[in-house]
């Protein structure tokens, strides 16, 4: 079983830097799709209030007999729920549905630009924190400009920032920010969604090269250049593949063919614009 690194947190707490990612997984199905994800080997779990698979999630974690503390799950405040009295509220209801009584990392969805509520939103992830009801906390889809206001408002350097990252979105700007600042970069859509990207003729030749598959040469990629990724899938065989990426590594000229495929391409919204 292939057991994966931590990265360091800000503040010192350890995070596995490969998770399971579980958007768009019914909660019917996310039960089954996580306990085969712990049984692989994953130890962390990455939901969020608006894929409404908390509960299942909760269920096989509940399930997995797994020590809660070798586990780090993440879950996400919605948009609908910014300013200070319902982000309490959203978070009384996410651990609710998980089952449990602290995550260990609890992100803010969406700045909401428009909303301009998420400093409020942000000061009551402060109150969760010293409450000790999640061991970091942190945000999603910030642009170095949002961040930037939020750290001068407030006292805790958000944890991670987990934006769309992939060959073909690659963020030099938001990682460098956030290197300089101590943000961990977590990569939502690690594998472009596994539209397209996974057929890139450059892709493809690495993984012949090193008899690895392509979804795990771009993971590769990601923990070379120390991003946490958490690639999703509910296919048991590629679940156990997504996280066989840590018995090999690739070649500098491998790195420097997948860098030169960004072509600042989203797959997902604008998060100046996304309400
Ligand atoms: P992904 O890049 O992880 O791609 C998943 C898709 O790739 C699968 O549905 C499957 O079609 C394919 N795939 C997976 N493994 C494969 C393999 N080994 N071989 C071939 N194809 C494979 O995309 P994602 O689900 O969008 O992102 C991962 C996670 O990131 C999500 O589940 C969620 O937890 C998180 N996420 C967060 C946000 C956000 O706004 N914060 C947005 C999107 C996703």
């Amino acid at each position: 079983m292939s057991k994966v690194p931590p990265i360091i947190l800000n503040n010192g707490i350890e995070m596995p830097q490969l998770g399971f990612g579980v958007w768009q997984v019914p909660d019917d199905e996310a039960e089954q799709a996580v306990a085969t994800a712990l049984e692989a080997g994953y130890r962390s779990i990455d939901t969020a209030a608006a894929y409404e698979n908390e509960a299942g999630t909760g269920k096989a974690i509940a399930g997995s007999g797994v020590a809660r503390e070798e586990l780090f799950v993440t879950t996400k405040l919605w948009n609908t729920e910014h300013g200070r009295d319902s982000a309490l509220r959203a978070f009384d209801a996410s651990l609710a549905k998980l089952g449990l009584d602290y995550v260990d990392l609890y992100l803010i969805h969406w700045p909401v630009p428009a909303k301009d509520a998420y400093i409020d939103t942000y000061k009551a992830f402060e109150e969760i924190l010293a409450d000790g009801r999640a061991k970091a906390i942190g945000v999603s889809n910030f642009l170095p400009e949002h961040l930037e206001r939020l750290i001068d408002a407030t006292s805790v350097v958000p944890a991670v920032n987990q934006i769309e990252l992939h060959p073909h979105l690659q963020q030099h700007a938001s990682r460098e920010f956030h290197a300089q600042q101590g943000i961990t970069t977590e990569a939502w859509s690690p594998l472009g969604q596994g539209k397209g990207l996974l057929e890139v003729p450059a892709i493809v030749a690495i993984a012949q090269k090193h008899g690895r598959t392509p979804a795990q040469i771009v993971l590769r990629w990601h923990i070379q250049l120390g991003n946490v990724v958490i690639p999703k899938s509910v296919t048991p065989s590629r679940i156990k593949e997504n996280i066989d990426v840590f018995g090999f590594a690739l070649d500098p000229e491998d790195m420097a063919a997948i860098s030169a495929l960004n072509e600042d391409r989203r797959l997902g919204p604008d998060p100046a614009q996304m309400a």
